[in-house]
């Protein structure tokens, strides 16, 4: 068996990014249980500005009237692409590409069993991916870690306003 481990990228995995109409097989390194899970806002007008909901120590985007800054749901899942790890993120709910891994969950009880073809479709607000177990796609062996909590951003309240307005990212 192959071990994969030594291809773990020092300053952690990068996120997976599939163009449009692009597919790429890949292989899930944990269960849907272990993804991470966060709500998160971003500014409307720029999706790279984004960061966790802080709703329980003060989060100045749930108190903008704008409902373009309401809280969404992201998971984080971490993801081997031609030997190496990413992370890789979606939104969850309808044309989510963790809907394809969840079906085949309640079917076969495991997703690391299988790899997985996802396709990307369209753009922007009609941006849709399709996951599907790929046939005789026999997972490797994965023995590294990959961390899912340094992909997102946590910034202090009294940051936030100047984060999510700022013109230029840092
Ligand atoms: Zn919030």
């Amino acid at each position: 068996m192959v071990s994969l481990s030594q291809f773990a990228n020092a300053a952690g995995p990068q996120q997976l990014f599939i163009a449009n109409e692009e597919s790429v097989v890949l292989q899930f390194l944990c269960e849907p249980k272990d993804f991470r899970y966060v709500v998160e806002h971003s500014n409307p007008s720029d999706w790279r500005k984004v960061a966790e909901c802080t709703f329980f120590d003060g989060c100045w985007a749930c108190e903008q009237e704008s409902r373009e800054y309401g809280q969404r749901v992201r998971v984080y899942m971490p993801v081997l692409v031609n030997g190496m790890t990413y992370i890789w993120s979606q939104p969850v709910g309808k044309g989510s590409g963790i809907q394809g891994a969840l079906t085949y969950l309640k079917e076969h009880g495991t997703i690391l069993d299988t790899l997985f073809e996802v396709t990307r479709t369209g753009s922007g607000k009609r941006t849709k991916y399709t996951t599907i177990p790929v046939d005789n796609g026999t997972p490797r062996v994965y023995t590294g870690n990959v961390s899912l909590s340094k992909v997102t951003k946590l910034v202090p309240y009294e940051k936030q306003a100047n984060f999510y307005k700022k013109r230029n990212s840092e």
